[in-house]
């Protein structure tokens, strides 16, 4: 496989082609981003660290039957995925009451929900990514109802299989986001990453924070959050 230009650079990672059509790099950076971007920082290790979690994570996910983009890890800080088109919403799966619900409600923080509450964000960085229903999405072309159906369906499925994974972690899975594409044939599959930046994660004994709520909220420690998630996550994996 030969890396070519780059195709795209995020917040959080950078995509290249490859001399494949369908396959890409994606590099991911250490630097972090919240609200909005409004707040930017780096930090060490972190794209090593979202590179190995991620990994992990859509390799158990792939083996229990969730179509994913991932192809393999390259090296510490890459991974080759499928190309994809990214369908342009963000799917966020909350367990337990957090962050811009909490907010936007008035509830409290921690309030574990007796539904799955699904958002639907429209990706949209000008805009803010800004709350969305099923009908604005099929107004504004990014799926149709169809489509939705499935989207929620695998997203449903996904959360069902990370919160068993993070439970045998010791962790509360509280809320997460990912993104879907399309493959060059048409199929859903998911894609992005899913790691401590995606996920709000709590030490089920002492309920600390274990995910990018502590770069959001200066709480210090965030390398080490992460590197506590690799290592419970590889005991888990393995066992
Ligand atoms: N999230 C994300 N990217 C975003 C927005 C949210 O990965 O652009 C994740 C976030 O880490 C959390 C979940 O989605 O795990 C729900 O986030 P929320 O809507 O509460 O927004 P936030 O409080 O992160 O602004």
């Amino acid at each position: 496989m030969e890396k070519k230009e780059m195709l795209y650079e995020g917040k959080a990672k950078q995509v290249f082609a490859t001399d494949k059509a369908d396959e890409v790099v994606v590099r991911y950076k250490d630097d972090a981003t919240a609200f909005n971007a409004q707040k930017r920082g780096s930090f060490a290790r972190k794209g090593e660290l979202n590179n190995a979690i991620s990994t992990l994570i859509f390799e158990y996910l792939a083996k229990n039957g969730i179509p994913t983009h991932f192809i393999e890890k390259l090296g510490d800080i890459e991974q080759l995925v499928k190309k994809v088109d990214i369908i342009p919403l963000e799917m966020v799966v909350r367990n337990y009451v957090a962050g811009s619900m909490a907010q936007r409600l008035g509830v409290e923080e921690g309030l574990k929900s007796p539904v799955t509450i699904f958002d639907l964000c429209y990706k949209k960085d000008e805009l803010g990514d800004p709350l969305i229903n099923d009908h604005h999405a099929v107004f504004l072309g990014a799926a149709s109802y169809d489509e939705l159906k499935e989207m929620y369906a695998l997203t449903d499925k996904i959360n069902q299989l990370l919160i068993a994974l993070f439970d045998k972690m010791n962790i509360i899975l509280v809320d997460f986001k990912i993104e879907l594409g399309k493959t060059s044939d048409g199929k859903i599959v998911l894609a992005d990453e899913i790691s401590p930046d995606t996920c709000r994660l709590w030490d089920k004994d002492t309920m600390k924070k274990l995910d990018k709520d502590r770069f959001r909220r200066d709480l210090g420690e965030v390398t080490e959050a992460y590197e506590e998630i690799y290592d419970r996550l590889q005991k888990a994996v393995n066992s």
